[in-house]
C-alpha cells in the first residue's frame, strides 16, 4: 500500500471549488457540507478546548457547546413532546412548560420536523 498524503475534509472542499463549472445542485451541497463541517469542528474544539487544560468535561458542558454549535435545539414544550423524549422522564405533568432540547438535523442527518419546532 502506498504512502498518500492525507486529504482533510476543509482541503477537498477546497478542491471541489475548483472543478467549474460546478452545477449548481453540486455548488449547493458543498455549501450545505462545509457548513455542517464548520459546525461539527466547532463543537469538536469546544469539547477539545474544555479538556485540554485540565478540565472536566461534563454533562451541563456538552449540553452548552451543542446547543452553541446547532446540534440540539432548546424548545419550550407546553406538554411532554414524544415517548422517546428526555423531558417526560424528568418532568411530571404539573412542571410543565419545561425546555427540551430537540436533536436538530444537523445531529440526526434527517430533515427537520416543523412540527417540533412550531411550539417554541
Ligand atoms: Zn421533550
Amino acid at each position: 500500500m502506498s504512502q498518500q498524503p492525507v486529504m482533510t475534509l476543509a482541503q477537498a472542499l477546497a478542491l471541489a471549488d475548483t472543478v467549474t463549472p460546478a452545477p449548481a445542485a453540486a455548488h449547493e451541497a458543498l455549501s450545505v457540507l462545509r457548513a455542517e463541517f464548520i459546525k461539527f469542528r466547532e463543537f469538536a474544539r469546544d469539547c477539545v478546548e474544555d479538556i485540554a487544560d485540565g478540565g472536566d468535561l461534563d454533562g451541563p458542558s456538552l449540553r452548552a457547546f451543542a446547543v452553541k454549535n446547532g446540534l440540539l435545539l432548546p424548545v419550550m414544550m407546553p406538554a411532554p413532546c414524544g415517548e422517546t423524549c428526555a423531558c417526560l422522564e424528568y418532568f411530571s405533568e404539573d412542571e410543565f412548560p419545561v425546555e427540551c432540547l430537540h436533536r436538530t438535523a444537523l445531529l440526526t442527518g434527517k430533515p427537520e420536523d416543523p412540527r417540533e419546532t412550531s411550539e417554541a
